[in-house]
């Protein structure tokens, strides 16, 4: 949430109160008047919601007569001629004309004249009715207009066509992000001097992140870098309409960037829409279909001169449709992570510019006490700082209104709530990775590690990245090995230093075990089972295929599990061992929570110290 929109949403309130009242009465008047002066026509064609829709588009539909009652509609179109159609009664005719595409803008060239049907009906009672469904469908207007251009969950705000007031200097904590997104940025605006060199376009940059860290926030200030209009929707929006919408929808926003060119277009949540297919037949998965495909054309269709490039947020990349992430269409990706202590810290100080703020706040405290919240969480909290200051009559906002505010975050959302850990948690991840760094440390095969983080994403509580030195065809068994003993780095320090395991470790058990599986079943690398290949068949294939014996089953799994469990030996004793550098990166960790390869070679490397040496272990501790 921008900083300054509780105050504005609020101003806003008061004048569409007024809005509201005034042309509430007014709508309700001209809803009555005409339902008294226009009787019911009885005529004979009957048209669909669609034919409807489509008559509207075209600006055919002068007005439009309906009956809440029955549903039955009467349609006057330009030149004179009438049809009737008939309405689904359980939704405002609002609603369902904006499920087809039609934007309250189009409707407001047609009259809508609301009717109440029985003529039987006394003229008071007609004259409530009239009033109560003038009010009624008024205020479904409003809500299907407020829906359409807000969402229902979060407060985002797209105008068309717009170059965004946004600069990388108002996002903070990931300048190594940024590097790719200058890029886009030059491609945009000096796009001739690459054409001319032959150089191709990107098309598409993928935003991975989770909700709130800031990716639209990134999309719009690359348009406002390169000071190009900004064109975005959100896949969410196509979920439940009906077929045929979504695809058209994109259709018409590529057209419009591309009159407007150069220019860049955001998809929100392209998840949406951007699922893996599978053939489904229901209607969602249809019209997902169909608006995902009228996606990848345009994508394709752009000729190499034309300077739009489109930018797609998503924070599940895992089930994208890999139709999109193929090369010419998303294969580029920026990763926004949630912020680190010191990221947060500069997120703070960004969006308190213009806020007046007292010499005693420590944003460093604030950033302190706020692990694993996003961007969008901080500017909400230093927007509620300000609140309670003024609530406070504080002339200015103290870090007890700051404390206040973040007290009031933490124990507020269910999903923020989620994200936060307790501190016996923390402690409990940061022992784990710690576990993870330091077996992949200690065994030769092992990839180098390359960060370790204990800010939570997704479902995990924290991780340990290694990367490979250089690309590698063959995978050696020595090299498997040393790979799944790093796996089960974690599971064995808490069992080392907390006495007990937690649920924290099933990942790497998963992968783990598909790695064992691997090398029996597939790679002839166990010497129990030898060399033979046993078909690896999951759902209806594994039930049709013929069965490996009982007493090849049996020795499948024993190889497999001796590889996990000598695997996990040894990662123990590698801990054991080496428990006080444990003791030193958990303890680091939980002090800046990420440390980069350097900050670890370091650490890894300084003398233990004697009182460092001795194994602290800690009592058992509950998790929930
Ligand atoms: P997303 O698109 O990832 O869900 P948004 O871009 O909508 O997140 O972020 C919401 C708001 O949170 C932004 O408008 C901005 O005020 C704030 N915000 C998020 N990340 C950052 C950041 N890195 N720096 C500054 N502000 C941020
Ligand atoms: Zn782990």
């Amino acid at each position: 949430m921008e900083p300054k929109q509780l105050f504005h949403f609020n101003r806003s309130l008061l004048r569409s109160k007024k809005f509201l009242m005034g042309v509430g009465a007014a709508v309700a008047v001209v809803v009555l008047l005409l339902a008294i002066w226009l009787p019911a026509q009885q005529l004979p064609e009957l048209l669909s919601m669609s034919d409807v829709a489509s008559g509207i588009t075209h600006g055919q539909i002068t007005s439009i007569e309906d009956s809440l009652a029955t549903g039955e509609m009467t349609l006057h179109y330009t030149g004179g001629r009438i049809a009737k159609a008939l309405r689904d009664t359980s939704a405002p005719l609002v609603q369902q004309l904006s499920y087809l595409g039609i934007s309250p803008q189009e409707l407001t060239g047609v009259q809508i004249k609301i009717e109440a049907t029985d003529t039987a009906m006394t003229v008071s009672r007609g004259i409530g009715t009239v009033l109560s469904v003038a009010v009624i469908a008024f205020l479904a207007f409003m809500a299907v207009r407020t829906l359409r251009t807000s969402g229902p969950a979060r407060q985002k705000k797209f105008e068309e066509g717009i170059i965004p007031d946004v600069h990388f200097y108002q996002v903070a904590g990931m300048d190594e992000n940024l590097q790719e997104l200058k890029d886009v940025v030059t491609f945009l605006k000096e796009g001739d001097k690459y054409t001319a060199m032959g150089a191709k376009m990107p098309r598409g940059v993928l935003l991975v992140g989770d909700p709130g860290c800031g990716k639209t926030l990134i999309a719009k200030a690359v348009a406002g870098e390169a000071g190009v209009p900004f064109f975005a929707l959100s896949g969410s929006e196509f979920v439940e309409v009906f077929a045929g919408v979504g695809a058209s929808r994109v259709r018409a926003l590529f057209e419009k960037a591309r009159k407007k060119a150069p220019s860049i277009i955001f998809i929100d949540e392209i998840d949406a829409v951007g699922r893996e297919r599978h053939n489904g037949s229901s209607g969602a998965e249809m019209e997902q279909d169909q608006t995902l495909n009228q996606l990848l054309v345009e994508m394709d269709g752009f000729s190499s001169t034309e300077n739009v490039i489109v930018l797609a947020a998503t924070n599940r990349m895992d089930i994208l449709d890999p139709a999109l992430t193929r090369a010419g269409r998303f294969d580029r990706r920026v990763f926004v992570t949630r912020p680190d202590i010191k990221g947060r810290e500069e997120i703070l100080k960004i969006h308190m510019q213009g806020k007046r703020i007292s010499p005693d706040v420590s944003l460093s405290n604030v950033a302190r006490a706020t692990p694993g919240l996003v961007g969008a969480d901080l500017a909400n909290i230093v927007n509620e700082a300000a609140i309670i200051a003024v609530r406070a009559d504080h002339s200015m906002v103290e870090m007890g209104d700051f404390e206040e505010a973040v007290e009031k975050n933490l124990t507020g959302g269910v999903q923020r709530k989620n994200s936060l850990m307790s501190a016996e948690e923390r402690r409990i991840v940061a022992y784990h990775e710690a576990g993870h760094a330091i077996t992949m440390h200690a065994t030769r095969l092992s990839d180098p590690v390359y960060k370790i983080t204990i800010i939570p994403r997704g479902a995990a509580g924290g991780y340990t990245m290694s990367l490979p030195v250089e690309d590698t065809m063959l995978h050696s068994k020595n090299k498997i090995l040393a790979r799944i003993t790093g796996l089960m780095g974690g599971r064995a320090a808490e069992e080392i230093f907390f006495h007990d395991v937690t649920s924290g470790a099933a990942n790497d058990l998963q992968v783990a075990t598909q790695l064992a599986e691997e090398m029996v079943m597939r790679l002839g690398m166990d010497s129990a089972t030898g060399l033979r290949v046993y078909p690896q068949q999951q759902g209806y294939a594994a039930l049709a295929a013929p069965h490996n014996s009982q007493k090849t089953s049996e020795s499948i799994d024993e190889a497999v599990k001796n590889i996990l469990d000598s695997c996990y030996s040894q990662a123990r004793q590698i801990l054991s061992e080496q428990c006080a550098y444990v003791e030193r990166v958990a303890n680091e960790l939980l002090e800046v929570e990420t440390l980069s390869r350097d900050e670890f070679v370091r650490l890894m490397n300084a003398p233990i110290l004697n009182h460092e040496a001795k194994l602290k272990v800690f009592n058992t501790v509950e998790i929930g």
